[in-house]
């Protein structure tokens, strides 16, 4: 009896597995026409300031809607857009769209691109970037460029030195989902990061119960800021987080209790309502 059932178990992950392959090819396929069917469009989620609750930013965050296949997580599919080096054009268009899109809002709030490493390999980025600039017409402070601890993986000159150039254009740069992947403070002290995103697996296991869930984020503040850059806590949901989160000293905050991830015309609608936006999840 055992045997058979564990013969029924291996039938089961192979049919699980053939199933994920061919699903993995299916989006692929999709993914090769998603740009000229046009059916990505991005979201913008709010940054805000820890202390006045003022919006600082936006991050663009990319969406994928297919006809038939639906609403696609960029989780699942920005990896298959990396493997396949599709990720080279559709980034190019989040950059350009993104940049524009943020040039016509009111006030200085800031536009947040995620880039993926293999942008920063491309020899051809930094006239894509200068172009996106340009096109837009917005001013390079108001961009910052989001790359995650995999830059450093292979931190070779060329990128380094890419690093520098996206800099000395005067377009910030922050390092995403801090503490997760492979960190090297060394790295950090010798590259021109100006925002340390603190990822939301530690705000995620803050409690006041535990006085010691919140020694990272202590430290990433505390590092964060003898290097000069400035902090932001991910995926803040709960009052406990936000409250706790401004005592560790973040300066910015992002997270479900300010607000989803917004459609343009939305994001759009709150900059012209108000600049604040109160924590009410
Ligand atoms: P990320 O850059 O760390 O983006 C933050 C993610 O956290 C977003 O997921 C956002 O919707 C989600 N989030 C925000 N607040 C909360 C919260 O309070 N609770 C929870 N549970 N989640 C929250 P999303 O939009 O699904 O994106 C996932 C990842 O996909 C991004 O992580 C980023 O790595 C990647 N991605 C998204 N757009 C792009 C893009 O245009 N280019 C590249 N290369 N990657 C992108
Ligand atoms: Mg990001
Ligand atoms: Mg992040
Ligand atoms: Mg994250």
């Amino acid at each position: 009896r055992a045997k058979s059932s564990g013969g029924d178990d291996i039938c089961f992950y192979e049919a699980r597995f053939h199933e994920s392959a061919e699903e993995r090819r299916r989006l692929e396929l999709a993914l090769r026409t998603a740009l000229e069917n046009a059916e990505f469009d991005i979201h913008y989620q709010p940054v805000v300031n820890a202390e006045t609750a003022r919006i600082e930013s936006f991050e663009a965050l990319l969406r994928w809607h297919h006809p038939t296949l639906g609403d696609i997580s960029p989780a699942k599919f920005v990896p298959i857009a990396e493997e396949t080096g599709l990720i080279g054009a559709i980034g190019e268009w989040v950059l350009r769209t993104a940049c524009h899109e943020a040039a016509q809002w009111p006030g200085n709030v800031r536009i947040a691109v995620n880039l993926s490493p293999r942008q920063l390999l491309d020899p051809n980025f930094l006239l894509k970037l200068v172009s996106a600039l340009s096109y837009s017409n917005l001013k390079p402070g108001l961009l910052e460029l989001e790359v995650t601890e995999t830059v450093f993986l292979n931190l070779t000159p060329f990128t380094k030195k890419v690093l520098q150039q996206i800099h000395s254009l005067g377009v910030r740069l922050a390092m995403d989902d801090f503490g997760t992947g492979y960190s090297s403070l060394g790295y950090l002290r010798d590259t021109n990061f100006d925002t340390l995103k603190v990822d939301r697996t530690f705000v995620k296991s803050l409690s006041r119960e535990d006085p010691g869930s919140g020694a990272i984020i202590r430290a990433v503040v505390a590092l964060a800021g003898s290097l000069g850059m400035t902090t932001v806590a991910e995926g803040v949901e709960t009052a406990e987080q936000l409250d706790l989160v401004r005592e560790y000293g973040c300066d910015r905050v992002q997270g479900f209790i300010f607000s989803d991830p917004l459609t343009a015309s939305d994001a759009r609608k709150l900059l012209m309502a108000r600049g604040a936006i109160s924590a009410a999840a």
